[in-house]
C-alpha cells in the first residue's frame, strides 16, 4: 500500500496553442510502488516553455490538443509509492543506521524534480544513456503534462533530496543547472585550469559559466552581442567578455566567423594552440556564426558542445574540424550523475544561483510570468534571467 494521502485538487496551467492558455483541473497522478508524488512548490521558466507558449510547437513537434506546461520544479514528497512506503518504514526502524550519503526518501522530504522518465530497458538506457531514450516521457514536451500543476508523479530515482542549506526555490533551478553541468561536465568533460569559451549569455549560457568557475576553469570567456549581458556575466562567472566585431557589407558568413575568432583570439591575448589556448567551447545559442566561430577558436585537438538550439542545419568549417581533430558533441538536456553534481555545486557555494533568480510570481499569475519571460525585461527595464513561478497554494 502507498502511505496514505487525502489529495487537494490539482489546479494546472494549460497551453492549449500558440498565445492560448488557460487554468484547468487535471486528475491527481496514483503512483505506482516505486514512484513519489510531490507537491510542486516552485517551477522555472524554461525558453523551451516560452517557446512553445510563443508558437505551440516546437522544432518538429507541435503541442497537439493541450498540455500542462512547465518542467523546471520542485516541491515536497506528500506520497510514497507501496514498494517504497516499506523501505522508508524500515529505514525509521533503522533508525538512522543507515550509511552516510544513502538516504531513504521520506514523506515530507524537498526535492529537485528531473522531470524526464525513460523506459530503462533499451539499449541506451542500459548504457547509462538515458538521455537519449528513444521512449522518454519528459515533461511538457508534446503529449506529455509539465509541472505547473499541484502534484506530479515521478520513478523514486528522478527526484533529488535538497540538503537544509539549498531553498527550495533553487532546487526548482537544478533543471537548467543540470544541462549546464552536462554540457560543461560531462559531455565537455573540462578538467580544472582548462579554457572555456561560452558562445551566448543568455540563462544556458550563464549557468556554464558558473559551472565552469565551480569545477575551476582557468579562463572563462563569455560571448554576446548584448554588452549588458557581457557585463552581467563579468560580474558573476566570466573572467572574460567579447563582443563580435560586424559583418562587412557582402562579407560571407564563413568568412566573417573565421575573421571574428581571430579577432576574439588577438583582442584577449590567446594562443590559438598550446598553453592559454582553449580547450573546449560551449555554444549556447545554436546561431551558425556562433557555431563557426566557436569551431574556429578552439584549439587543435579541442571539444566543442553544442546544446543551444538554432536552424537545424548549418554549415561548418568541416576542413579546419578533421585536420585538427576538433570533437563536435551534442549535450541533450541531462544525464547520469548531472543533478547530484548540480546540488552539490550550490550546496558547496562553488555555483551561486541567487543572482539569477531575477523574478517570482504566484501560479495565479503564471501567464504574466510567461509574458514577462517573452519580453526578456520588465517594466523597470531589469533584465530577466530566471523567473520562477510559486504554487499552487
Ligand atoms: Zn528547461
Ligand atoms: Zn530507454
Amino acid at each position: 500500500m502507498a502511505t496514505p494521502f487525502t489529495p487537494k485538487d490539482n489546479p494546472a496551467f494549460i497551453l492549449h496553442g500558440k498565445l492560448d492558455t488557460s487554468y484547468g483541473t487535471l486528475p491527481v497522478p496514483e503512483v505506482g510502488p516505486h514512484e513519489v508524488l510531490i507537491e510542486v512548490q516552485e517551477t522555472g521558466i524554461c525558453g523551451s516553455d516560452v517557446h512553445f507558449y510563443n508558437t505551440g510547437k516546437m522544432g518538429l513537434v507541435s503541442c497537439c490538443g493541450s498540455m500542462c506546461l512547465g518542467h523546471e520544479s520542485a516541491g515536497v514528497i506528500v506520497q510514497l509509492g507501496s514498494a517504497l512506503a516499506k523501505r522508508a518504514e524500515a529505514s525509521r526502524i533503522e533508525n538512522g543506521a543507515a550509511p552516510a550519503g544513502a538516504h531513504t526518501l521520506q514523506l515530507g522530504d524537498r526535492v529537485a524534480l528531473e522531470p524526464g522518465t525513460t523506459c530503462r530497458m533499451c539499449s541506451d538506457c542500459r548504457t547509462g544513456n538515458y538521455q537519449i531514450c528513444e521512449h522518454m516521457e519528459f515533461a511538457a514536451y508534446p503529449p506529455f503534462d509539465g509541472t505547473l500543476q499541484r502534484y506530479y508523479k515521478l520513478p523514486s530515482d528522478l527526484v533529488y533530496p535538497l540538503p537544509e542549506s539549498v531553498d527550495t526555490i533553487y532546487g526548482a533551478m537544478m533543471e537548467p543547472l543540470s544541462v549546464a553541468v552536462h554540457s560543461v561536465a560531462n559531455v565537455g568533460g573540462l578538467r580544472t585550469n582548462q579554457n572555456v569559451l561560452i558562445m551566448g549569455a543568455g540563462p544556458v549560457g550563464l549557468l556554464a559559466m558558473a559551472v565552469a568557475k565551480g569545477l575551476g576553469a582557468g579562463r572563462i570567456i563569455g560571448v554576446d552581442i548584448n554588452a549588458d549581458r557581457l557585463a552581467f556575466a563579468k560580474s558573476y562567472a566570466a573572467t572574460d567578455t567579447y563582443i563580435p566585431i560586424s559583418q562587412k557589407e557582402g562579407e560571407k558568413r564563413a568568412d566573417y566567423s573565421l575573421r571574428a575568432a581571430q579577432d576574439l583570439l588577438s583582442t584577449l591575448r590567446i594562443p590559438e594552440r598550446g598553453a592559454g589556448s582553449i580547450d573546449l567551447v560551449v555554444d549556447a545559442t545554436g546561431a551558425e556564426v556562433c557555431i563557426q566561430m566557436g569551431l574556429n577558436a578552439v584549439r587543435p585537438g579541442g571539444t566543442f558542445v553544442q546544446t543551444g538550439f538554432g536552424p537545424p542545419d548549418v554549415a561548418i568549417p568541416m576542413f579546419r574540424v578533421v585536420t585538427n581533430e576538433i570533437k563536435i558533441k551534442g549535450s541533450w538536456r541531462y544525464g547520469s550523475g548531472d543533478y547530484p553534481l548540480s546540488i552539490d555545486l550550490v550546496a558547496r557555494g562553488l555555483v551561486d544561483l541567487k543572482p539569477l533568480l531575477t523574478h517570482t510570481f504566484p501560479f495565479e499569475n503564471a501567464l504574466e510570468a510567461f509574458e514577462l519571460t517573452r519580453a526578456g525585461k520588465d517594466k523597470e527595464g531589469k533584465p530577466v534571467i530566471k523567473c520562477v513561478i510559486h504554487g499552487p497554494q
